[in-house]
């Protein structure tokens, strides 16, 4: 295993999920996940200190908005079940979070909660006679 990450470095990552080259934020501060599939990795405990061996894909379920914070995307991790939330990089110039992944998560996510049914049964809607 390389190990040439120096402490708090900001650096660009590969995304095991869709292959985007991704670059680091331009203001400096820690990019966490993909601009362009929100997917990220398991890899941190604290944000940026790659301290955390599980390593699993941390898939995007939900995106809040906050006022103060902007988008917020809720991550849960596919080996570990552990929930993390990333603040969203919208306002980054190089390489800002897709907007339309954004929406179409909270919207999906909102879908999902006015529809309870639950996955699986999706477009054919079954009858059942009486
Ligand atoms: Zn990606
Ligand atoms: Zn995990």
């Amino acid at each position: 295993m390389r190990r040439f990450i120096a402490q708090g470095a900001n650096q660009g990552f590969r995304c095991d999920f869709c292959g985007a080259q991704v670059p680091p934020l331009a203001n400096g501060s820690y990019r966490n996940h993909c601009p362009r599939c929100l997917h990220s990795r398991h890899v941190d405990v604290n944000p940026g200190d790659r301290a955390n061996d599980c390593q699993g894909m941390l898939e995007p379920v939900a995106v809040l908005h906050s006022g103060k914070k902007g988008w917020v995307i809720v991550h849960r991790c596919q080996r570990c079940g552990e929930e993390r939330r990333n603040r969203a990089a919208s306002d980054d110039p190089l390489m800002p979070d897709d907007h339309e992944a954004l929406v179409a998560l909270a919207s999906r996510e909102t879908a999902a909660l006015a529809s309870r049914e639950p996955s699986g049964s999706r477009g054919r809607r079954r009858r059942r006679p009486r």
